[in-house]
């Protein structure tokens, strides 16, 4: 999952209040990150730009921003090529009831077996994971914000096997339409 410092509630007070969002931009551009403010079409630009190039990134843009950005990323071909299938509705329930997360998009993972124990690695272990790593509050607001999508951009991550805690190659690619996508 992403590796940003930036917290919640510098986030959420800053896009409901301006006078929050200044307050927040010197501690952000302190840790040596950045705020940028544009236009839709230079904002799709520089993700686009950052995953062509190679550069390590997180973005976190509007819900409109990231749905311009998917829908240049995820081609058929590419969704092919990663093996992304979409996360049943069963394993949707099962993190929903266990993790508290709800979100009714359609997910996307490319589930696999760990090759050392052949426990099968999907989204529900991926949350898990995510938790683990980032905290229930991070995952929570990465997946349910109204306002901030999140794009992970050529981040290395790796599927850890929750049995026998063998990293899974390859890494896990997804995609959940409302919020994050790598
Ligand atoms: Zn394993």
């Amino acid at each position: 999952m992403g590796g940003s410092h930036l917290t919640k509630g510098s986030l959420k007070e800053g896009v409901k209040s301006p006078s929050n969002l200044f307050d927040a931009i010197p501690a952000v551009v302190r840790g040596g990150r950045a705020v940028i403010s544009s236009g839709d079409e230079a904002i799709v630009a520089s993700v686009k730009n950052a995953v062509s190039s190679g550069s390590v990134a997180t973005f976190y843009i509007s819900h409109k921003q990231f749905e311009m950005v998917v829908r240049w990323y995820w081609t058929n071909e590419r969704i092919a090529r990663y093996k992304l299938q979409p996360v049943s509705g069963e394993e949707i329930a099962r993190i929903s009831s266990e993790f508290g997360i709800k979100d009714g998009a359609t997910w996307y993972f490319n589930r696999r077996a760990c090759d050392f124990c052949g426990k099968e690695y999907g989204a529900f272990e991926f949350i898990q994971q995510g938790i683990a790593e980032h905290g229930k509050e991070m995952v929570n607001f990465i997946l349910g914000s109204k306002e901030v999508s999140v794009v992970n951009v050529n981040l290395p991550s790796f599927a850890i096997c929750p049995q026998c805690k063998n990293i899974i190659l390859p890494a896990a690619a997804y995609h959940m339409p409302v919020g994050y996508s790598c």
